[in-house]
């Protein structure tokens, strides 16, 4: 198969899968949950529980009523102690509900809780949209855009191709590996049911060739599923971004502030897709997701199925303890991840990873001066100038951001890395980004 990618910029980060060799297992449920009402992009959900309530697993527990929102379940049996605030990864404190979990799981009505596979297709896109929007499904890439909306296109706009991101591009995160291997079958219905809400009669899995195992698993599935192919990829960061995987897939351009399906695409994540499956043809809300916990000194790198709301400490825990001498904890990949201050934090439906660094491996060198090698501009995936955008934004001169597009930057970190002068150039790029956002919405 010719190998394709995105053309402009990138990176070449050393890689560490750890864990791509550990199978997906069950992670016991905590005595207690506590479930984030904003997990999504967009409005949080409106919460429909109190303090005493009890709750099954998969019960409804708080409404999107947004048209960018999306709905929110219980994922355990028990009794909710208390809606209130508690911190984020980020640390901020945002309202959530906390469960005390009672131990066997009774599942709200029907649910179907059972790892047969149904291959039923005979659904309409408004109820494959319809069951999906119920399920409170998101974009589990990171991005967390509800599904459902994504699944209707605006009108007027008609969608060519359903692209799904098997990429996984951070350097050490295996749990869309694990997927393609231990749920190919699943992720190739839930992808044939998103191609009959947007009505495509092509999709294409992208999939980074540092992966042939699930390259070959999901090709030889792919040819009893019409419609469906996969591609390989070199790899190369940040090629699961939207736009560089679009790029690399069908050579087609999203052009500045507009979204994929100007350009007739719709991009989803093979996580998604498994995610999508369940709610269609079982009911299932989503309440649990795969989620990778590695670092060079843990003792046991894995990929864990978890409740959302489990604490990440219960998933230290289980890879065999905090080792000695960490530096930080990583809320997803070394790239895009962020700091953590908090392992009582929960596990939310953007979680993919959680990377354990030593100390040795996360102490930021001394930033020193510019020299001006334009490094930074050479691998910037969205063709930006970081280092002047960083320097705009020190000077919160953020009608000039706008205008040299910092709304464009993806926050890959690739400027960052590839810097000699150790600037930390994303941090300013996350603040101007931010800044200009704020101020763009005011205008408005
Ligand atoms: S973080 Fe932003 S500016 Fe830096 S390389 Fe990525 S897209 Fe470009
Ligand atoms: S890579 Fe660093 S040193 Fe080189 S131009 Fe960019 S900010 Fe300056």
């Amino acid at each position: 198969m010719k190998l394709k990618t995105f053309a402009l910029g990138g990176v070449h980060p050393e890689e560490h899968k750890l864990s791509a060799n550990a199978p997906i297992t069950l992670l016991p449920l905590p005595a207690q949950l506590i479930v984030p009402l904003g997990q999504n992009l967009g409005a949080p959900p409106k919460p429909l529980v109190k303090k005493g309530d009890e709750v099954k697993t998969g019960q409804l527990i708080a409404r999107g009523e947004a048209f960018i929102s999306a709905n929110l379940h219980s994922p355990a049996t028990g009794k909710v102690l208390k809606v209130d605030d508690a911190p984020d990864a980020s640390g901020y404190r945002r309202p959530a509900v906390f469960i005390d979990v009672s131990g066997e799981d009774e599942w709200a009505e029907g649910i179907n809780n059972t790892d047969e596979l149904i291959t039923r297709l005979d659904f309409s896109r408004e109820e494959i949209i319809n069951k999906v929007k119920e399920a409170g499904i998101v974009g589990l890439g990171g991005a967390t855009f509800p599904t459902h909306v994504k699944l209707m296109l605006p009108p007027g706009k008609k969608a060519d191709y359903l692209l799904i991101n098997g990429v996984e591009c951070e350097p050490y995160l295996t749990s869309d590996h694990r997927m393609m291997l231990e749920k190919a079958q699943e992720i190739m219905q839930g992808i044939r049911l998103m191609m009959i809400a947007l009505d495509v009669k092509k999709a294409i899995i992208g999939v980074e060739n540092n992966k042939p195992d699930a390259i070959a698993h999901l090709a030889a599935m792919a040819l009893s599923h019409p419609g469906i192919s996969v591609q390989a990829l070199y790899v190369k960061y940040p090629q699961g971004g939207e736009k560089q995987l679009i790029k690399a897939l069908v050579n087609r351009e999203v052009p500045s502030g507009k979204l994929p399906i100007e350009v007739g695409c719709v991009v989803s994540n093979v996580g998604t897709a498994f995610a999508v499956y369940e709610a269609v043809t079982k009911n299932k809300p989503l309440i649990e997701r795969v989620v990778t916990i590695t670092g060079l000194e843990l003792a046991r790198p894995s990929n864990f199925m978890v409740r959302i709301g489990t604490p990440i400490a219960k998933l230290i825990e289980a890879a065999g303890g905090l080792p000695e001498g960490t530096g930080k904890i990583i809320n997803g990949g070394p790239m895009m991840g962020k700091a953590m201050t908090n392992p009582e934090v929960p596990i939310i439906k953007g979680s993919s990873g959680i990377l354990i660094m030593p100390g040795k491996l996360s102490s930021r060198k001394h930033p020193q001066p510019c020299i001006r090698c334009s490094k930074c501009t050479t691998v910037c995936p969205m063709g930006l100038e970081p280092f002047l955008l960083a320097k705009l934004s020190k000077l919160e001169r953020y009608e000039d951001t706008e205008k040299e597009q910092i709304m464009d930057c993806i926050e890959c970190g690739s400027c960052q890395y590839t810097c000699p002068s150790s600037l930390p150039l994303l941090d300013y790029l996350r603040l101007g980004k931010f800044r200009t956002g704020q101020m763009i919405r005011n205008r408005k």
